[in-house]
């Protein structure tokens, strides 16, 4: 059986490379005039009631959200590079309610727990939208719906099934019109969609008028047992705190035992040149929503403000050894094969150039979602492990990072992700063969219907789930 989109180009090498030619590589969000200037690094040596390690989303609402709970406390954040450099300035800005990576996922996992976890999510998401509208964030919130489509017929029949109601023909070329679509479902419900980088650089603007400081270019290098707290090795001075968060993503965990947790995938995105009305018109979006399609490996796309296409997804790539590299961001393979699976979804714009292209690390987790927990007398607090869908999630994580520190029990604390970890991904030299044959058996359930291969029923058991 074979797939729609597939592996191996449908188009010329030659007309996608010449579409690819004048993309920068590196993210749309971040190759932007209004990226705030570096702050000061961390020179000599300091105290603070809360250090928070990572400035990314996770980081910048826990220091926002503690400085919230209790003014008084002193909150310093420690960012290795920039604010929002990594995953928070690279990702789709597709911001989605779901706390358990959709419904599927969270009845494998947490099935138990889903009413609380339904209302956590409503009221994370909730809290998400206000606190940009309160801050005056210009993050470019967009309350928009996404538009899932089937590509293939067996996920028509499981659309029919599951959702109502499931829009065909007319109704659903309101809203996309690709020879590839045969049914979708809008989601309208918790979904929204950001300018990534616009959040992450309002969001640290919003914490430092709150009284946080915040020092670029500070990796943290240790963390060690200090007089009531941690203290926290930079190049330039140590740090001494009551209390530390972790929010540093799939990058190695200062708490060495977590590091197991993560694996760092990478994704591929693509930006088009602006669109003309005319060309929207002609493929039916004219709407603001965003599209998904419905496989394990699986293409995310939306518009912009300035009416580009952001179309990324599909390829998932873990490098041996959990490497994490600049060099990694630039893939011409996946490149040419997201310009590819563009122009066959919609063949009207086939030779639209492209004026970006990057990858971004993604922190995988068996869950498919984040843990959350503390240690040493809650002295220490993470969160790690969002997989792919940490926009709205990792203000969720901060929310309960903080509970852990502030000693507080709620139902964060009383979660299962925030009580027991998820199953560890084996180092090498196991983690590379087994990671290539999962990646395989998702690809031939795509191919076979939608329909799991034993590896995949096995891993199910287990409650290992493998999904970007
Ligand atoms: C290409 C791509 C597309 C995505 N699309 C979506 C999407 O549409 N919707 C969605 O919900 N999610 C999406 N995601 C996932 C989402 O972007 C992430 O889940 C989210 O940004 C994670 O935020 P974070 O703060 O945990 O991590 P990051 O943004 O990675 O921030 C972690 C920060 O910690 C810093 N750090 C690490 N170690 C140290 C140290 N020792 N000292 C100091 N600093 C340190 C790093 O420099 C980094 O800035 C996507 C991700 C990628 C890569």
């Amino acid at each position: 059986m074979t797939t729609t989109y597939g592996h191996e180009l449908r188009h010329d090498a030659g007309l996608l490379r010449s579409a690819l030619r004048d993309a920068r590589p590196t993210s749309f969000w971040l190759d932007d005039p209004d990226r705030p200037a570096p702050r000061a690094r961390l020179e000599g040596d300091a105290h603070a009631d809360l250090v928070v390690v990572g400035g990314g989303y996770a980081g910048l609402w826990t220091a926002l959200l503690a400085k919230e709970r209790t003014p008084a406390r002193r909150v310093v954040l420690l960012e290795g590079r920039r604010i929002g450099w990594a995953a928070s300035g690279r990702n789709g800005g597709f911001v989605e309610a779901s706390l358990t990576h959709g419904p599927e996922n969270g009845e494998l996992h947490f099935r138990d727990e889903l009413p609380v976890l339904d209302a956590l999510a409503e009221q994370n998401f909730a809290g998400f939208v206000e606190a940009i509208e309160r801050y005056g964030i210009d993050a470019e919130l967009e309350i928009e719906p996404t538009l899932t489509v089937a590509t293939e017929p067996y996920q028509v029949d499981a659309m029919r099934e599951d959702a109502d109601p499931v829009l065909e023909g007319e109704e659903l070329a309101r809203y996309g019109r690709s020879p590839l679509f045969r049914a979708g479902i809008l989601s309208a419900h918790g979904n929204a969609f950001v300018h990534p980088a616009k959040l992450a650089w309002g969001l640290a603007a919003a914490a430092e008028r709150l009284g946080v400081e915040i020092h670029e270019n500070t990796p943290a290098l240790s963390m060690t047992r200090a007089t009531a707290g941690r203290a926290i090795t930079t190049p330039n001075g140590t740090i001494r705190a009551a209390q530390v968060a972790l929010a540093t993503n799939g990058f190695p965990s200062l708490l060495k035992r977590l590091r197991l947790f993560t694996v760092p995938i990478y994704d591929y995105v693509l930006m088009t040149e602006p669109l003309t009305a005319a060309q929207l018109e002609a493929i039916g979006w004219t709407g603001r929503h965003g599209i998904t399609d419905s496989g394990r490996e699986f293409h995310y796309y939306r518009k912009t403000r300035d009416d580009r296409i952001l179309f990324g997804g599909y390829d998932a790539v873990y490098h041996r050894g959990r490497r994490i590299r600049d060099a990694q961001d630039q893939r011409d393979e996946t490149f040419e094969r997201l310009a590819d699976h563009l122009y066959q979804t919609f063949p009207s714009l086939t030779g639209v150039g492209f004026s970006h292209k990057w990858g971004g690390m993604i922190d995988m987790s068996t869950r498919l979602v984040a843990f959350h927990g503390a240690t040493a007398d809650r002295r220490v607090a993470y969160s790690a492990g969002f997989t792919g869908l940490g926009v709205a999630a990792t203000r969720f994580g901060a929310q309960t990072m903080l509970d852990f520190l502030d000693g507080a029990d709620t139902d964060r604390t009383r979660l299962t992700v925030s009580r027991r970890l998820p199953v560890p991904i084996p180092p090498e030299p196991i983690a590379y063969p087994l990671i290539q044959t999962m990646r395989r058996a998702v690809a031939r359930s795509d191919a076979n219907g939608g329909k799991d291969g034993p590896l995949l029923r096995l891993a199910g058991l287990f409650g290992v789930g493998f999904d970007s």
